[in-house]
């Protein structure tokens, strides 16, 4: 998706945490941090991250990030375009969320870090997928998961793709804020589960950002993206297919086994997106969804 190049995204929430601070990366050996990075994968975590403590907690270093200022900044650059999303997920939720009834409050933050960080929910490493972490309400990523997102899983890239992540971590915020959330944590797993649904409602939440995304604008009445085109709509269901636990399963353990689904399936993925896309947030509730039409 690309942003208009004089959109004022100056008011993005984003913070950049860790660049150059040195910090080891969290403990765990290569094993721990790979199923960590299947679990993790555009999820949600309620339970303590790799590792205990951590590093300790880097300074903030949000220079680079006040840099970007415009529409233009963030078409050249992924962390300025990690803050234009986050004005205009910002934005779309302001009004979206009171339509469904939520009362809406901002995340209270969102990082971009480097090789290691602290959180709310324990220590976070570079194979740490981006997460919303419930106690914290806070968003986190490091932007190298991107190249993980191609080379890894297979998945096309491009900027909408980028974003879809984000907004779909901003469902999980909103979902924390109605209390959806929390009925993941049943202990439950299957392509049918409470867990699985909440993800597929945030996926579904990603793509009715991305269609009303146009309509979204800065202060000025600049809106802060142009619509959709084909190939970008294409990258999205792309990179919602690629964390598919189907597709991760098969990649990791060389075969699928739904009932350990946390996710869903690459196909039930995309097509939450879609519903999301061509149906707005209010057709977003999966929960009302009988289980062999999920
Ligand atoms: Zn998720």
């Amino acid at each position: 998706m690309t942003f208009n190049p004089d959109a004022d995204i100056s008011g993005g929430k984003a913070s950049r945490r860790g660049r150059n601070t040195g910090i080891a990366v969290a403990g765990g050996g290569v094993g721990v941090i790979a199923i960590f990075l299947i679990s993790q994968l555009l999820g949600v975590d309620l339970s303590p991250l790799l590792g205990g403590g951590g590093g300790g907690q880097p300074a903030a270093s949000d220079s680079a990030l006040e840099q970007c200022l415009t529409g233009a900044d963030a078409n050249e650059n992924v962390e300025c375009r990690m803050k234009g999303a986050s004005a205009s997920l910002e934005a779309y939720w302001e009004t979206e969320a009171p339509e469904l009834g939520i009362a809406y409050n901002p995340p209270q933050d969102f990082i971009l870090f480097d090789q290691a960080t602290t959180t709310g929910c324990g220590s976070a490493s570079a194979a740490t997928g981006p997460f919303y972490c419930p106690p914290d309400q806070t968003i986190y990523i490091d932007v190298t998961f991107y190249d993980e997102l191609r080379s890894r899983f297979g998945a096309s890239g491009g900027p909408l793709a980028e974003m879809y992540v984000i907004a779909h971590e901003w469902g999980h915020h909103v979902q924390n804020l109605d209390g959806t959330l929390a009925r993941s944590q049943d202990g439950q797993t299957g392509p049918t589960s409470n867990a699985v649904r909440v993800e597929l409602q945030a996926d579904c939440y990603a793509g009715a950002w991305a269609a009303n995304a146009s309509q979204v604008a800065d202060d000025s009445g600049v809106p802060f993206l142009q619509p959709i085109t084909e190939a970008q709509y294409r990258d999205a269901l792309s990179a919602a297919s690629a964390v598919g636990d189907d597709r991760i399963q098969q990649a990791t353990q060389g075969q699928v086994t739904p009932h350990s689904f946390t996710h869903g399936s690459s196909e039930q993925r995309m097509a939450w997106f879609k519903t999301g896309v061509e149906q707005g947030a209010g057709a977003c509730d999966t929960f009302a969804v009988a289980p062999a039409d999920l």
